[in-house]
């Protein structure tokens, strides 16, 4: 053991007690964003380096100091993807998708960035990403805030809330930027060095700055919303009132930005109070110039990524005592005999029968380590077979989680009272 190798730190394992739960959210996430006719697509983990400096642009923390970045064998500088919006929009332009009607699309998998390690924040992590392209309107965004809404119903997640705004057009931007950062300029000394250092790279970020005296001094700061051109604020309002139709509660945050360059309009955050610091569990927006600005024709569009070791994270402390549902049935097969038929039993039990879970007992051994077997796989009968059953066409159905008695059980009945006693 002393020399046995380790996983990279903050990459984890998810072990088999975990697996539950995180399927439990993935299966529950698929059902919904289905029943709001998204479509799954599936891109490659890796993919060419410009196109994450050309997505979430060059002065970001991700592009900056967090990419997994190398060189393959050929030379080509290739990176391990930190995100899904900008994989999803290359093959949506390389496949002509944006030509078509619009696209409602979903995916799921690992990003890798590197992080510092901690509570929340990892080097590989899961994403469920969800994105429309083609459609520019409000309507779309507050669909995709009550898919979200909807989402944390059916996982029975509480204690989340809702922040909105509106980063205007980038031109608008543009305009506010050169005006914060002349009065950022005006109080330089005060601010902490990870400030200064972004008034030169990435000034709006300042603006989700995690210092209370930064956010202190940007009280004074003039507001993103008094520069928001006329379309973009018509457009926030009639989110916000789609939103109160829809009873989806929200507060307007107006230093909500997001940390990558390709968004535009809307932005949006929920972030729980369960979890610390790194309390975000879904983040998105519209990045209506990203398609074009990866050679795409100009395409709308607006999505959001949801981490999924924060959603299981919530889970797992609401229902710290969750625990697998168990295998149904368990099969003690005593001597070499009923080892052979038991196989074929257990496949003529899984064929009638598709919803139970059977286990097999393998590996031989004796009466009473095969019953410890049962009782820790927590299913609820054993059936026995030994040389006697197979002589008489028989099988022992034996009660493993009630006082009840074991009975014996016709061969050509077993199927039926399989059925009855598992209710399926
Ligand atoms: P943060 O402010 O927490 O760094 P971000 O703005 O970098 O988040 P996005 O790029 O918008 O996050 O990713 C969307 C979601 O993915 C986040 O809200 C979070 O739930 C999850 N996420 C992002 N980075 C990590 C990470 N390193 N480890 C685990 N989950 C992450
Ligand atoms: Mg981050």
């Amino acid at each position: 053991m002393a020399n046995a190798l380790q996983a990279i730190r903050g990459m984890n394992d998810i072990l088999p007690e975990q697996s539950f739960v995180w399927q439990f959210a993935e299966d529950t996430i698929r059902a919904v964003v289905e029943a709001y006719g998204f479509r799954e697509i599936r891109m490659p983990v890796v993919e060419k380096t410009e196109l994450f400096k050309r997505s979430i642009g060059e002065v970001t923390d991700i592009v900056e100091k967090e990419m997994y970045t190398f060189d393959d064998r050929n030379g080509d500088s290739l990176t391990l993807r930190p995100e899904g919006t900008a994989g999803c929009a290359r093959a949506c332009i390389q496949h002509g998708l944006t030509n078509k009607q619009a696209q409602r699309l979903w995916y799921t998998g690992p990003m890798f960035r590197h992080e510092r390690p901690q509570k929340g924040r990892y080097r590989q992590f899961y994403q469920v990403g969800v994105e429309v392209f083609g459609l520019e309107g409000p309507d779309v965004d507050a669909e995709l805030l009550m898919l979200t809404a909807r989402l944390w119903r059916r996982l029975g997640l509480d204690r989340l809330s809702l922040q909105v705004n509106s980063l205007g057009t980038s031109e608008a931007r543009e305009r506010y930027r050169t005006e914060l950062v002349a009065y950022l300029k005006t109080v330089y000394e005060q601010l902490d060095a990870d400030s200064q250092r972004r008034l030169e790279t990435n000034p709006l970020r300042i603006l989700d700055s995690k210092n209370m005296q930064v956010q202190a001094l940007l009280e004074q700061a003039p507001r993103l919303a008094d520069y928001i051109d006329e379309k973009s604020q018509a457009h926030f309002e009639t989110l916000c009132a789609l939103l109160d139709d829809a009873g989806v509660d929200y507060d307007i945050n107006p230093h909500l930005v997001r940390g990558l360059d390709y968004y535009s309009r809307t932005v949006f955050e929920w972030v729980t109070d369960r979890l610390g610091a790194q309390g975000t569990v879904c983040a998105g927006g519209r990045f209506d110039g990203l398609v074009e600005q990866l050679g795409g024709r100009s395409t709308p569009a607006v999505g959001f990524a949801m981490g999924l070791e924060r959603l299981v994270a919530v889970l797992e402390e609401i229902h710290p005592d969750a625990t697998e549902t168990s295998a149904d049935l368990y099969l003690v097969l005593m001597g070499e005999a009923a080892s052979r038929a038991g196989l074929v039993l257990s496949e003529q039990i899984r064929a009638a029968l598709p919803q139970v879970e059977v286990i097999t007992h393998c590996g031989g051994g004796g009466m009473k380590a095969q019953f410890k077997g049962a009782d820790r796989s927590g299913a609820r009968y054993a059936l026995v077979l030994g040389d006697e059953e197979l002589e008489t066409g028989t099988v022992m159905l034996k009660p493993l989680r009630t006082g009840e008695q074991q009975s014996a059980i016709a061969r050509d009945e077993l199927i039926e009272t399989l059925t009855a006693r598992l209710a399926c």
